[in-house]
Order: C-alpha cells, then structure tokens, then sequence
C-alpha cells in the first residue's frame, strides 16, 4: 500500500477524469489520496471530492500563490471546513514562494503566519510550500513550532533537508526526484531518515520518469517515485511503501487508514 499524500484533484486534467483517476490509484495499491485545496473556491470543489470518494482525503490551505487573494475572513471560512468535514485532516498548502512571487513577501508571510496559527488552534499538522525562501520559511517556522509538518515537493539541498529535519519536519518528495538533473533532490532524498520520508506526486504537474512524456500525472505514478527512491536507498520497493505509509499515518491521524473509511 501507498499513499499519496499530495495532489491536486481538484485541478484541470485531473477534475475532468477524477473517479476514473482515483479507481486506477486505487487498482495500482495507492489505497489513500490526500487532495490538496489551495484557495477559497478549491476548497469548497475539495469538500465535493471528499464527500464522493472514500478512498480520498483532503487538507485546506491558502497556497503562496493565492495569498494576495484572501478575503479579510479567510481564516474563518477555513475553519468552518475544518468543523464540518472530519476528513480534512491537515492546514495547506501554506508557506513561502519567492521564485514566481505574486503579490508581495510581506503579504505571503501574513497570509502564512495565520494558518500556522489556526493549525495550532485546530492542533492539525501543517502542509508547507516552500520555494526559494528556505532560510525565511526556517525563521518562520522556528516561531510557530507546529507540532507535526511536511515540505511538501522537496526540491532544497542537503544541508537543508538537515534544517528542516532539526526543527521535526517530515520530508515530501515528488516526481521531480527521479529527473536525471535532480542529483541535489536526489541526494538529500537519500540523507532523509526513513522514518521521516514521504510520498507524493503533486499530480496534476511533474509526472515521474519513466510517465515522464505523458504530461497530466496523476496518483497511482506515484508507485513510480516510490521504486525510483527504493533503489535510491539500496531497499526494497516494499520497505518504502511500509515506512512512508506508517509516516503518513503518524503525521495525518489514524483517520487515514480507519476501517471502513474506503471503499
Ligand atoms: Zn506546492
Ligand atoms: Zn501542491
């Protein structure tokens, strides 16, 4: 069993084609999805996916990208979701883009800062986006200590990885570990312990190798970054499935795997 633990089901390519999508995740032993809302309107299409499909799960955030968006009650619409969908089991996409920044710095770290504080709030654990702003998003998390968190998309170098990890922080690799001039992500992928490593396709961007061409990715791909990270590591394609689910499990609640919670 896998899980994938961040896509985007709800995002042209995959929206269209999503029950169809989930059945061959489910038929290639990826058994739980977690789909990832990234602003106001998403996270009522995520609500919809929720409610349809057992084997999906979902978490709410304000992606960096959307932060200059909110609406001045934001964080009470996110925490009505929370209230009313137990199958929303995390805060995020939230944190720090400076590569393709829209809107300003100042404006992503508010946006930033009052989820991590509604993630205290709810005592939910914390999704992060960060690129390009390592040492910033650090800084900020330092402050807010959430108790549990991912860096979702890893794409930073090893002796960032080591940053993270100090603070706690389970460690999400996608697609974009197994491209041949990825050897930075490769080799922090390798320093990440086992009991801290994740997986996920980010789908619908960022289709592994050897789906590489085929350009919607989609959840059950991920078995493809999963084996490219076993032989990575020098273990089996089994040992990887069994630690990053039990990882996923600790860090997004036993809600994940329930009986009875999938088809
Ligand atoms: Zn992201
Ligand atoms: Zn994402």
């Amino acid at each position: 069993m896998l899980i994938d633990t961040h896509c985007h089901l709800t995002y042209p390519g995959l929206v269209e084609q999503a029950d169809t999508v989930i059945d061959r995740a489910v038929a290639a032993g990826v058994s739980r999805l977690i789909t990832i809302g990234t602003d106001a309107a998403d996270h009522i299409q995520v609500r919809k996916q929720l409610q349809d499909s057992p084997a999906v799960f979902g978490a709410l955030g304000i992606h960096p990208h959307h932060a200059h968006e909110v609406a001045p009650d934001f964080i009470a619409a996110m925490r009505a979701h929370f209230a009313q969908q137990p199958k929303l089991l995390a805060v995020g996409e939230c944190g720090l883009d400076y590569h393709h920044a829209e809107g300003s710095h100042e404006v992503q770290h508010h946006v930033f800062e009052l989820q991590l504080s509604l993630a205290a709030k709810l005592n939910l654990p914390v999704i992060l986006h960060v690129r390009d702003a390592h040492d910033d998003a650090l800084a900020v998390v330092r402050r807010y200590r959430p108790t549990a968190f991912v860096v979702h998309c890893f794409t930073g170098s090893t002796a960032e990885v080591e940053s993270w990890l100090a603070l706690g922080a389970y460690i999400g690799f996608t697609g974009i570990v197994t491209y041949k001039n990825a050897t930075d992500v490769a080799n922090a992928c390798k320093s990440v312990p086992i009991d801290r490593l994740l997986v996920e396709t980010d789908a619908p961007y960022l289709s592994p190798v050897p789906k590489r061409s085929i350009k919607i990715n989609e959840p059950s791909f991920v078995v493809h970054t999963a084996e490219y990270i076993a032989k990575l590591r020098g273990v089996t394609l089994k040992s990887v499935a069994e630690s990053t689910t039990a990882n996923a499990v600790r860090l997004f609640g036993n809600a994940l795997i329930a009986a009875g919670a999938a088809k």
